[in-house]
């Protein structure tokens, strides 16, 4: 059998190593034919020279002359920039490419993957919270999957599968609450970062884990949820489920509710997304529903959780409204994380984004990065 090609974009993030320890459980199946990443270049060699890639790319220049020099005895391609990515990605042997880079970066590189007819392992949520009409129309027309690896996406395309031709009625999507699940306004007002960053059952990047404790990640995910698979905002309901045990599920039209359930390990969904329709035998933790006992289930409180109701807003407004939401969370999440800003200032500064930047209805590719700039600058002028 001939072994598929894979193409990593952030091969040194959360994802992306667990994309790599996936390869090489499956090595007989999988190979690495390209590993990329922005500032970790040790680890970025580190990674080059176990898996010995046909291209490796640093996206940040200064960052070149040391991993080239550090590759110069081995026969691997050495590349930088933003727009090497696009390139590499289209390399006629890639079979699948893995969009695991953080925010709106991801959209070029992914769309240049679609036109070149890859399949799509889809990590980078925000290229779907950004252009999602855009992706599925690329998508379509160059007859490309998108395969979700968010694990609650995967955990519904699970349960679609053998269910051609029956509808959704309604998608449980369901949200572990963070770390901050039982937090009091008054309290929410003081937390800190390194609280922010103790996610109670995943271990992520950072900008995801800060996603998750605002709960802004749950309102992209339901986003994602909509492009993916074609529902109106009102057919996709979040419930909060601690135990993060279920990891979403489809009610259909007869009544019936299927769900998908594990143990927290993204390297299932990973490797789904690269095996589908297949399932491969593989080493992870096994589920045991007798040491969990409890599965319990609460309303999301979108006072509270202000940023997962400006999701919603921006999605039922649609054109470049979440493209606003986005690129606004992007400067506050990095404000947050650099202590600039204090936890709840996060969704006041996205919102007042999305009464400031100019309005487009149907936006064009143009459009996105247009509105991406403004909105940095917007979002960057409000902290200050
Ligand atoms: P990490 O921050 O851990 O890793 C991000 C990767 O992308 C790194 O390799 C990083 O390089 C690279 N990168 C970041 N910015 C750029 C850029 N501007 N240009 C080129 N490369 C860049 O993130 P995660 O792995 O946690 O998340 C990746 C994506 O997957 C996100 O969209 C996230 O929402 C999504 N996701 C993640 C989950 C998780 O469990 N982690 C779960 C579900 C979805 P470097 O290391 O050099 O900085
Ligand atoms: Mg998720």
């Amino acid at each position: 059998m001939k072994k598929k090609q894979i193409a990593i974009l952030g091969s040194t993030g959360s994802i992306g190593t667990q994309a790599l320890q996936v390869i090489e459980e499956q090595a007989d199946r999988y190979e690495v034919y390209a590993i990329t990443a922005n500032n970790r270049v040790e680890l970025l060699i580190e990674q080059a020279r176990k898996f010995q890639p046909e291209v490796v790319v640093i996206a940040n220049e200064a960052k070149y002359e040391q991993l080239r020099d550090a590759l110069a005895d081995l026969p691997i391609k050495v590349y930088t920039g933003a727009q090497a990515l696009c390139e590499v990605v289209q390399a006629e042997p890639i079979d699948i490419v893995l969009t695991a880079m953080v925010g709106f970066a991801g959209l070029p590189p992914t769309m240049s993957a679609i036109r070149a007819r890859k399949a799509i392992a889809l990590a980078n949520k925000e290229t779907l919270v950004v252009a999602g009409e855009l992706i599925n129309e690329l998508a379509q027309q160059y007859n490309v999957p998108i395969l979700p690896v968010d694990s609650e996406h995967s955990a519904i395309f699970q349960c679609l599968t053998g269910e051609i031709g029956n509808p959704i009625e309604k998608i449980l999507l369901t949200a572990s609450g963070g770390p901050f699940r039982s937090c009091t306004m008054e309290e929410l007002a003081h937390v800190t970062k390194a609280q922010a960053l103790k996610h109670p059952n995943w271990a992520m990047g950072a900008k995801i884990t800060i996603d998750s404790a605002s709960m802004m990640n749950k309102g992209f995910e339901v986003i994602e949820a909509k492009w993916l698979f074609g529902v109106r905002p009102d057919q996709i309901e979040v419930l909060v489920h601690p135990q993060s045990v279920i990891h979403s599920a489809v009610q259909f039209e007869d009544g019936a509710v299927k769900a998908q359930l594990g143990v927290p390990d993204m390297r299932l969904p990973i490797q789904y997304a690269f095996s589908y329709p297949d399932r491969l035998k593989a080493s992870f933790d096994r589920l045991d529903l007798f040491q969990i006992r409890d599965l319990t289930f609460e309303r999301p409180d979108l006072e509270r959780f202000r940023c997962l109701a400006l999701a919603f807003e921006s999605l039922n407004r649609g054109g470049n409204m979440p493209c606003i939401v986005n690129a606004a969370n992007e400067v506050v999440n990095r404000a947050f994380l650099e202590d600039q800003i204090p936890f709840l200032k996060m969704a006041e500064v996205i919102e007042q984004a999305m009464g400031k930047v100019s309005f487009i209805q149907k936006p064009t590719y143009e459009d996105y990065l247009a509105t991406d700039a403004e909105t940095r600058r917007v979002a960057a002028e409000l902290i200050k």
